[in-house]
């Protein structure tokens, strides 16, 4: 086993997918774990690396007993309970494992757990995740970046804290995470931000799993993806690293072993399956 390091803490970034997406050393905390404070997004079957642990579910949806209603205008009671569990644990002297989707340091809430920790004197170590728009690149074989086309790749999201919705233009591949629910607002604000109509955009839901989605549009008409993907956890990635990158390695895609997410639905297919092309806003 690998040395541990000497905080009984550890973040640990599941992956975004089913469990054998994590990390060697994430599978190590968790087989060290006490405490398991997991996420709703992380893979149940993960439980079968720390069978002995205590799992505690500090998933924002399935949080019981933790309102959700905004207090001071910022929507963060769950969040304080759960610094609160982290270090209560912690301060226990057993080992904690927090277990996050994805990688811990993109959109993981993170800054305010480490915040928490080091405000009560405890020390910890990040473990790095899979994170979703690297899922949804390997799922449908479209390399975030291109050899002289695509420089830059940035992890965005769309949503502000007040839960409006801005998009700009910030690199040659942008990948829009928590914007699944309001994909015709997001294709409007792509378009006014300065990117052409035309651009390609693709929409990846559940990447990860044996159950996830692709499908290919372009900025004008990511509204169409509305209704495929609805109620799914779903990552846009827009410009040169969502194009296909040609007709023989779209057949490797079709051999390919692992079931890449077959990509459907380009946005004439999309309107003949009769989505709504400003469907986007409404969406559970
Ligand atoms: N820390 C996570 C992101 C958490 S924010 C990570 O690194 O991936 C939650 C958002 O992540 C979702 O709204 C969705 O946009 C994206 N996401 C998480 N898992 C996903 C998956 N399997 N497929 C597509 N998008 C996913």
């Amino acid at each position: 086993m690998m040395p541990r390091a000497s905080s009984r803490v550890a973040f640990v970034g599941a992956g975004p997918g089913q469990a054998d997406l994590i990390t060697v050393r994430g599978a190590l905390r968790l087989q060290d774990a006490d405490v398991v404070l997991f996420d709703s997004l992380a893979d149940p079957a993960l439980r079968a690396l720390a069978r002995n642990a205590r799992w505690i579910d500090v998933g924002k949806r399935g949080f019981a007993g933790v309102p959700h209603a905004p207090r001071g205008g910022r929507e963060n009671t769950g969040q304080d309970t759960i610094n609160a569990l982290l270090v209560k644990h912690a301060q226990s002297g057993v080992n904690v494992v927090r277990l996050k989707g994805g990688d811990p340091s993109v959109f993981g809430r993170l800054e305010e757990e480490l915040e928490a920790l080091a405000a009560a004197g405890i020390e910890c170590e990040v473990v790095p995740g899979v994170t979703a728009a690297l899922a949804a690149a390997a799922a449908t074989q479209r390399p975030l970046t291109r050899r002289g086309a695509g420089r830059s790749v940035a992890l965005t999201t769309a949503m502000t804290k007040s839960g409006a919705l801005t998009a700009g233009r910030h690199a040659d591949t942008e990948s829009f995470y928590m914007a699944g629910k309001q994909l015709a607002a997001l294709s409007r604000r792509l378009v006014e931000a300065g990117w052409a109509a035309d651009t390609p955009a693709l929409v990846v839901s559940r990447a990860g799993w044996p159950d996830q989605i692709a499908s290919e549009h372009t900025v004008a008409t990511l509204g169409d993806a509305t209704v495929l993907h609805s109620g799914r956890p779903t990552i846009v990635t827009v410009g040169v690293g969502a194009a296909a990158i040609g007709a023989a390695a779209e057949a490797r895609v079709d051999a390919g072993r692992a079931a890449p997410a077959a990509v459907t639905g380009t946005a004439p297919a999309a309107e003949a399956s009769g989505v709504p092309a400003e469907a986007g806003t409404s969406t559970p």
